[in-house]
Parts: C-alpha cells; sequence; structure tokens
C-alpha cells in the first residue's frame, strides 16, 4: 500500500474498523476493554459494539482503550497521521499533517504526541549484546541551537540534554533515552539495565564509562582525540543514529520542548530499529498494534508546554 492507496482505502469507516480489530486482537475476537468479556455485540449502524455486561462505557468504538480514546477526530484522520509519521524519512511536522488531513495545527500537534506514545517500544531488561556482538554505547548533546540569540546570551538559558543511547552489533536494534547527566552512575546504571551481563561494550573515552571492566563488561574504547576506529572497536553505528535524529530535531521539529525530547527521540528510534525487513505498511500495522492500553491527556501535554524552547 502506498500513502495515495491509504488514504483511499480509509476513506470508508468500514475499513478503518476491519483494520484496527485486526491490529487490536489478531484473533479476531473484539474484547470489552471494561470487563474483558470476548462475546460481545457489533452495532453496525454506529460502529461500536456492546457488553452483555451492565457497566459504565458498555458501548465502546474501536477508539476505546487506545491513544484515540476521547478524542473527537474520526478514526480516518488518526490513521492516515499514524501512516504518515510511521513511514516518512525525517519525520513530519504538525504543519504537514495538517494539510493533508485537514484538521488545525494544533490539533495535529497533539496527534503526533499521542501516536510517538504507540512508536515507543517496550525494551525487555538486559537483551542487548546477548547474541555475542558487542553494544556500541554512546551519549550525546542536544539544544542550544539559538541562531537569532547573542553568543553571550547562549550558555545561561539554553541547558543541553543529554540522550544516551546504545547499538547491538547482532541485531542492530538501538535504545535511546533522554537522561539526567553524564555522570558515572547514570550511565552504567542504564548499561546495567539494558545489557548483558559480560556482554562486550564499546565504548569512547569518556570517564563515565571508566568503571565498568568491574561490572564484569568486556570494555574496550576508542580514544576520539587521536583516533575513531581501533579494528573492530568503533561507535559509529551510534553516531549514525544521532546523525539522523539530530536532522530530524533540526529540519522538521523546529522546536522542541525540553519535556518533549523523548518523545521525538522514541519516534527516531522506532524509525531507526523498523528501516529495514518491513515495507511501509508492515511499519504502519505495527504501530497500530501498539496503541492499545497507552494514554495521553491533552492536560498532560499542554501543562509542559510554556518551557524555554530550544
Ligand atoms: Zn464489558
Amino acid at each position: 500500500m502506498t500513502l495515495q492507496q491509504a488514504i483511499q482505502y480509509f476513506s470508508d469507516p468500514d475499513n478503518c474498523v476491519k483494520y484496527m480489530v485486526e491490529q487490536r486482537w489478531p484473533d479476531g475476537v473484539v474484547v470489552c476493554p471494561t470487563c474483558g468479556r470476548r462475546d460481545v455485540s457489533w452495532l453496525a449502524t454506529q460502529r461500536k459494539w456492546q457488553c452483555k455486561s451492565r457497566h459504565a462505557k458498555r458501548q465502546f468504538s474501536a477508539k476505546v482503550g487506545t491513544i484515540f480514546e476521547d478524542s473527537p477526530l474520526g478514526l480516518d484522520k488518526w490513521i492516515l497521521a499514524t501512516w504518515m509519521i510511521t513511514n516518512c524519512k525525517n519525520g513530519v511536522s504538525s504543519y504537514e499533517i495538517a494539510r493533508n488531513i485537514g484538521v488545525t495545527q494544533k490539533s495535529a500537534w497533539f496527534m503526533l504526541h499521542r501516536i510517538r506514545l504507540a512508536m515507543k517500544d517496550e525494551s525487555p531488561a538486559r537483551t542487548m549484546g546477548q547474541a555475542g556482538k558487542p553494544v556500541e554505547v554512546d551519549e550525546t548533546f542536544i539544544g542550544g541551537k539559538a541562531k537569532n540569540k547573542h553568543l553571550s546570551a547562549r550558555k545561561q538559558d539554553e541547558p543541553k540534554m543529554v540522550v544516551m543511547g546504545m547499538l547491538d552489533r547482532s541485531s542492530r536494534e538501538v535504545r535511546a533515552k533522554v537522561v539526567p547527566n553524564a555522570k558515572r552512575e547514570t550511565l552504567q546504571a542504564e548499561i546495567l539495565k539494558n545489557i548483558v551481563k559480560v556482554g562486550t561494550v564499546y565504548t569512547d573515552g569518556h570517564v563515565g564509562y571508566d568503571q565498568l571492566n568491574q561490572l564484569r563488561y568486556i570494555h574496550e574504547t576508542v580514544n576520539h582525540v587521536n583516533e575513531y576506529v581501533r579494528g573492530n572497536v568503533h561507535t559509529q553505528g551510534i553516531e549514525n543514529f544521532w546523525s539522523c535524529l539530530k536532522r530530524t530535531l533540526t529540519g522538521t521539529y523546529v522546536a522542541v520542548e525540553p519535556f518533549h525530547l523523548d518523545s521525538y527521540v522514541d519516534e527516531q528510534v522506532f524509525r531507526f530499529n523498523n528501516r529495514k525487513g518491513k515495507n511501509d505498511e508492515q511499519r504502519f500495522a505495527k504501530v497500530l498494534s501498539q496503541v492499545a492500553g497507552k494514554r495521553l491527556t491533552y492536560a498532560e501535554l499542554a501543562g509542559k508546554v510554556g518551557e524555554t524552547a530550544f
């Protein structure tokens, strides 16, 4: 399916419901999100189901229990926005979404933030490096981009944010998240959480990584002052991910609030980890299969708006 075909297919509300059912309930049995009953009836004229038990939210649409719940926007608009953010190589701005699906830019901005929740993969503990190949670990600083400000004004009011990332050389999976700082205890805690014990870790010479041997990791470093590659030892895979992230942040998303950086990182991780071996439709289906059980209210999002942009 191409974007044009997707637009055509999902303009039929019945197709939207059918597709959502396939992703949310792969065995074909629609389950009441409130009580779990599996024998609900379909009310065709309302495109809703009705649970046989008497409780609140007895009637429910395909949006109930997902990131789309409580939105006045139709499933067709949500589905197209999901398609676009999932498959645009460098991300998609709220302005593009607004133009393409016919909502306001503010609505589109909120939609994108909800959809990014579904793009967040759950990462099982200590599975990186389990195939025996090294894991590249690195951290990068985001922020401080203020073209219109005087050099003297830059340092104090634009704190840089730290993003830490890991790339498994075997699976090519990337994990990345915003961390409070680049101190040893912070970086080590993330490594312990994600990388299998006795695994091999490649980093640069940052002091935050200098005690990994004591944590029973096999640790190799490249000293970026005079070398970038020492045989097989380098961190160019994760650095490539940083370039993709920064390109998206500066090219597509003009101003990123610090509070929201994590969700842009999640989006980029999804795009990176699903870029190979899947076509547009498979990537899209994966995100739709992850829309259930996650919620983000407008208040939660809007309450954080107003922090310093960078
Ligand atoms: Zn029920």
